[in-house]
């Protein structure tokens, strides 16, 4: 037998007094997220902008704060600033859902619903290239590095942005009829949540946390594990 490690175990709760419900805590992420993901785009405006020659910047660059930055800087500065947006922005999108999804009875809106940070993305970043590949005033050396760049950060924000495994209403409402206030245990890379703290697949595992089953969900751990969890 394999000896065991010696384990830690780490409460999902912060120890707060919980005294929002879960509905009106997804509300406030989403707003965040919204507020963020027009941040995102306002720097994409800003960046065309720049490039149809509305924000006019000259070749030798413009002083901010008693730096020059070049033409180049601007727009990379503002891609920068777009993708960060974009990603927390996302990842507050995708805890909201988790704390309180949706229904997946109409399948279009479940998906478009919960791949929104996909969508604000392609919009966060697409008409920007769009505006780079057919930009005549940059030279060709800067609106190459700039085009890269901002292709780069739309696959990132993409990336960032899917919900790789969305929850529905229904999974919620079914595993907390099943578990009520009773702990699940899931650890730091697992993607599941287990019944049992002596479950196999958790004998390596240093650190096991520990919560509620919203708490798992919102963890992003709502796959019942295949071997402490019985299957229906
Ligand atoms: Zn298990």
């Amino acid at each position: 037998m394999a000896k065991k490690v010696e384990r830690k175990y780490v409460s999902a709760s912060k120890g707060e007094v919980v005294t929002k419900d879960s509905k009106s805590r997804a509300s406030g992420l989403r707003i965040g997220a919204v507020i963020l993901w027009l941040l995102a785009i306002a720097c994409e405006v800003l960046a065309i902008l720049f490039l149809n020659g509305t924000f006019f910047v000259p070749e030798q660059g413009i002083e901010i704060l008693s730096l020059t930055l070049q033409p180049m800087t601007v727009l990379i500065i503002a891609i920068v600033a777009d993708l960060i947006f974009v990603i927390i922005g996302s990842q507050l999108w995708k805890k909201a859902n988790h704390i309180n999804p949706i229904s997946k009875k109409n399948k279009l809106k479940f998906f478009l619903w919960n791949q929104m940070g996909l969508i604000v993305a392609v919009i966060a970043f697409m008409p920007l290239i769009i505006f780079l590949l057919k930009d005549k005033n940059l030279d060709a050396k800067t609106r190459k590095i700039v085009s890269v760049v901002a292709a780069i950060a739309l696959i990132i924000a993409g990336a960032t942005s899917i919900d790789w495994s969305p929850v529905s209403a229904e999974e919620l409402s079914a595993a907390q009829a099943t578990y009520g206030d009773d702990n699940v245990f899931w650890t730091s890379f697992g993607k599941s949540y287990h019944i049992d703290e002596e479950c196999h697949t958790l004998n390596r595992s240093k650190t096991i946390y520990y919560g509620t089953i919203d708490e798992a969900f919102e963890a992003n751990r709502h796959d019942p594990c295949d071997f402490c969890v019985p299957q229906d």
